[in-house]
């Protein structure tokens, strides 16, 4: 296994279990230990209550209120046929040490406290006390201890220390054996058992996690179709479901991109040809010129400089409305809207159209609906789609046709422009494709002074107004295009 893999979910989460699990497993030795020893001290001291008041009984080594030496070591033979580990102190009744057996021991304490002798004294209840012991300065041990009277007055206290020091070393070599015992049985079994359940209960539910991990990894790797797939409820399938719908949308945008990085292919192709068309046109003509500079009548030159002319033309066309939309396709245009009467914007826009219709023998009219309240759009931008569409009709529309521009009002909230004209109309399965840049239908076949963008800006221009651009058309008898503006609202 490398080094990655410890790195993984499933090793930390086990880490943390297995640190977890030893400290837990330490306090409940620690806890076990301590609650044994209480127990063993309680049993010690509740076995040996009487201790004591056995020996107090037995013999009483004063007299006339002064401790008689005989009597005492009497007493003292008679404790060590008792119990020859235990530790007895005669202690008067402020506490102060008199005698000890075994004598043999040095004591550090000269005097102890009587509070817990008197509470073991006075008890009834048989509960753990524990007090002090005079070997040590601060050690507390468990006692038996009894009041020595005489006629009805206190002489002293038999004070017995019940874990004396050898008591202490046997039952401490016994209770490591049974802690040994103990610990290397249960506790490493339970141990082990809860460790190993545990572990497994981590992989099932990291499997799910280490599942994701795989499919993004997959993902990563460019197999843009690989999806999560859980059968489990809860957090890992959240995430599953997060990263499926990130992918989707990863994906689809990716396609999009694709689409557009085609269309961009697409849009440099076609411009570059429209471009090289009439460049080339006008490097033709222009070395022509030069070169038959002597031979070539008026007649032609003219005709020539004249072709050269429109060549121009249509070079500065196309770069002006590519320009045009391409500052529009990146929202760098703004419509600065302001309250006008569309059916004066139509009028002041036909004017100019007259003559050049006239030239072309197409009559040019106007349906104005005069009650209509202004519209609330950007005046030269709305210039600019009017212009587009009947530049349109204009190029469609064969000599003696009719261009007629409506204005009407539509619902509550609208006015409708409609610009129709009798022209030669869209094939039905181009109807969509007209409106996209750079798209000319094949019903015509003098592309002389067609972009293909004319649409494109005017739709563009209507989406700023929040507007669409409609068409009606019947092939071979004419288009019809119609987009709404709203009426200001003077609230
Ligand atoms: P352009 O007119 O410069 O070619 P447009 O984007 O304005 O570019 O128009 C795209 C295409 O839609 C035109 O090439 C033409 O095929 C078709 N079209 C537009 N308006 C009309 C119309 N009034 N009648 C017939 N065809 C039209």
């Amino acid at each position: 296994m490398n080094k990655k893999n410890f790195n993984s979910l499933f090793w930390k989460i086990s880490a943390v279990f297995f640190i977890l699990l030893a400290v837990v497993g330490c306090m409940y030795i620690y806890i076990s230990i301590d609650y044994s020893n209480k127990y063993l001290d309680q049993v010690n001291q509740r076995l040996n209550h009487d201790t004591a008041k056995n020996i107090v009984e037995n013999s009483t080594p004063f007299y006339n209120g002064e401790v008689i030496k005989p009597a005492l070591e009497e007493m003292f033979h008679h404790v060590r046929a008792i119990n020859p580990s235990l530790e007895v102190y005669l202690v008067d009744p402020k506490g102060k040490i008199i005698a000890w057996y075994p004598p043999e021991r040095k004591i550090s304490l000269s005097a102890i406290n009587l509070k817990p002798v008197l509470e073991f004294i006075n008890d009834s209840t048989n509960k753990l006390i524990k007090g002090d012991d005079p070997l040590y300065t601060n050690t507390k041990k468990v006692f038996s201890a009894s009041p020595l009277t005489m006629n009805n007055m206190l002489y002293a206290y038999i004070y017995v220390v019940l874990t004396s020091e050898k008591h202490q070393a046997a039952s401490d070599s016994l209770f490591s054996n049974y802690m040994m015992e103990i610990s290397s049985r249960t506790m490493l079994i339970t141990l082990l058992a809860t460790f190993f359940i545990g572990l497994l209960i981590i992989r099932v539910i990291t499997n799910n996690y280490s599942k994701i991990i795989t499919v993004m990894q997959k993902f990563r790797q460019g197999d843009l179709t690989a999806r999560v797939q859980l059968q489990s409820t809860g957090d890992e399938k959240q995430l599953g479901e997060m990263f499926n719908e990130m992918a989707d949308i990863l994906t689809t945008n990716i396609d999009k991109l694709k689409q557009v990085e085609n269309l961009r292919r697409e849009l440099i192709a076609n411009v570059s040809h429209d471009l090289r068309t009439p460049i080339a046109i006008i490097r033709g003509y222009v070395e022509t010129l030069q070169m038959k500079e002597e031979t070539i009548t008026a007649e032609e030159r003219k005709s020539y400089i004249n072709t050269v002319r429109e060549s121009a033309e249509k070079l500065e066309k196309l770069v002006n409305e590519l320009f045009e939309l391409s500052k529009l396709e990146a929202n760098q245009v703004h419509a600065k809207k302001e309250p006008f009467i569309i059916s004066e914007l139509v009028s002041d826009i036909i004017n100019k159209y007259q003559l050049i219709a006239k030239t072309k023998n197409i009559s040019i009219s106007t349906d104005l609906s005069k009650e209509l309240p202004p519209v609330y759009a950007d005046v030269s931008l709305i210039e600019r789609v009017m212009q587009n569409l009947i530049d349109n009709a204009m190029k469609f529309t064969p000599e003696g046709g009719k261009i007629i521009i409506k204005t009407v009002k539509s619902g509550e909230d609208n006015a409708e422009i409609i610009v129709s004209d009798n022209g030669i109309g869209i094939p039905e399965n181009q109807r969509e494709q007209i409106f996209a840049r750079y798209y000319k239908a094949n019903n015509f076949t003098d592309l002389k002074n067609s972009t293909g963008l004319g649409l494109a800006i005017a739709k563009k221009i209507l989406d700023l107004h929040n507007s669409t651009l409609d068409l009606v058309s019947v092939e071979n008898s004419g288009s019809s295009f119609n987009f709404k503006l709203k009426f200001y609202n003077m609230n």
